[in-house]
C-alpha cells in the first residue's frame, strides 16, 4: 500500500483510508503483515517496508513499520509520457496502464484539440484523480514508485519549462547523463520507425514520448514539437487510438 509519509522502521501509523478498507475486506488480523511504500516527495528511501498490523479498528488499521527492502521494480529505461488529454474515462485507462508498464511520469497535455477542457478547480481535481489512479495501479501491480502526474499543461508551457532543446541532466552521481530523447508520435510527414530513432540514441538516454489526443495534434503543435527537438516517429501504417499509441510505444521500450 502507498503511504505518503516518511516511512522508517519502528514508526507506528494508521493506514490511509483506502488501504485500511482493503485490509478489512481481506479480513486480515493483528500480527499479519502488509507491504508499504512511500513517495519520493516524502524523502524516504526507495523500495518498500514490511509492516505488521497492530490493531484493527472499525475503520482504522494501525501498523508498525518493520524491515526495509530496496526492491527495484522500475523499467530499465526511463520513459516519460506527454499525452494529449482524451475524453471520458480513456485518460484514466491510459494513466493506469502507463503506470503498470513503468512510465516514469505521465503529463496530461492540454492539446488544442483535446475535447476535455480543464481549468482552475476542475483541473486540480482531475490532476488529483489521475494521481490517485496511478497510486492504485502501483498497489495493484506491485510497483513501489508512483509516477508523478503533473498538472495538465499546454505544449508551449512544457517546452518552456523543459528547454527548447534536449539537454543532459545531472545523474545521482553528479555527472551529466545522456540527454533525453524527445520523440513525437506522428501521423505526419518525415517520420522514422520507432526502432530506428531509438537505435540512433545512447541506450541509457531517457525517452519522452509526445502523443496527440483523439483529433491529433494541431499543425502548430506539431511544428512546436519538431522545433523543440522532438523526432517524429511512426508506429506503423494504422491509426492507433490516442491512448493506444503512447502505451504501445512505452511497451516497445520497457518490455524490450
Ligand atoms: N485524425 C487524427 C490525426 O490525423 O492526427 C488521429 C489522431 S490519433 C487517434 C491520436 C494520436 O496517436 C496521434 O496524434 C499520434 O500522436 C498517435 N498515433 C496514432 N497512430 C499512430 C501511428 N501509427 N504512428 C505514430 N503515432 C500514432
Amino acid at each position: 500500500f502507498h503511504c505518503p509519509v516518511l516511512l522508517a522502521p519502528g514508526l507506528e501509523l494508521d493506514l490511509p483510508d483506502g488501504a485500511a478498507r482493503h485490509v478489512q475486506v481481506l479480513r486480515m488480523q493483528p500480527g499479519e503483515t502488509v507491504t508499504l511504500f512511500g513517495s519520493d516527495a516524502a524523502g524516504g528511501p526507495a523500495g518498500e517496508f514490511e509492516a505488521t498490523i497492530l490493531r484493527m479498528g472499525r475503520s482504522d488499521v494501525r501498523v508498525r513499520v518493520g524491515a526495509h527492502t530496496p526492491a527495484d521494480r522500475e523499467a530499465p529505461r526511463t520513459v516519460h509520457l506527454l499525452a494529449g488529454i482524451t475524453a471520458g474515462d480513456r485518460m484514466d485507462w491510459l494513466v493506469e496502464k502507463a503506470t503498470e508498464l513503468g512510465a516514469a511520469s505521465i503529463t496530461p497535455l492540454l492539446a488544442e484539440r483535446s475535447v476535455l477542457r480543464l481549468k482552475g478547480e476542475r483541473a486540480d481535481k482531475k490532476r488529483a484523480h489521475w494521481q490517485a489512479v496511478a497510486v492504485a495501479a502501483c498497489e495493484q501491480c506491485g510497483r513501489n514508485r508512483v509516477p508523478p502526474v503533473p498538472a495538465a499543461q499546454e505544449l508551449a508551457a512544457w517546452v518552456q519549462a523543459h528547454g527548447p532543446a534536449p539537454t543532459a541532466t545531472p545523474t545521482d552521481t553528479g555527472t551529466p547523463g545522456a540527454a533525453p530523447l524527445r520523440l513525437l508520435l506522428s501521423l505526419g510527414d518525415g517520420t522514422v520507425p520507432l526502432a530506428q530513432a531509438l537505435q540512433a540514441a545512447p541506450a541509457q538516454a531517457p525517452v519522452v514520448f509526445l502523443s496527440g489526443p483523439e483529433g491529433g495534434l494541431s499543425p502548430a503543435e506539431e511544428a512546436c514539437a519538431r522545433a523543440a527537438g522532438f523526432v517524429p516517429v511512426t508506429l506503423g501504417p494504422r491509426v492507433l487510438r490516442a491512448e493506444t499509441a503512447p502505451l504501445a510505444a512505452l511497451a516497445a521500450i520497457t518490455l524490450a
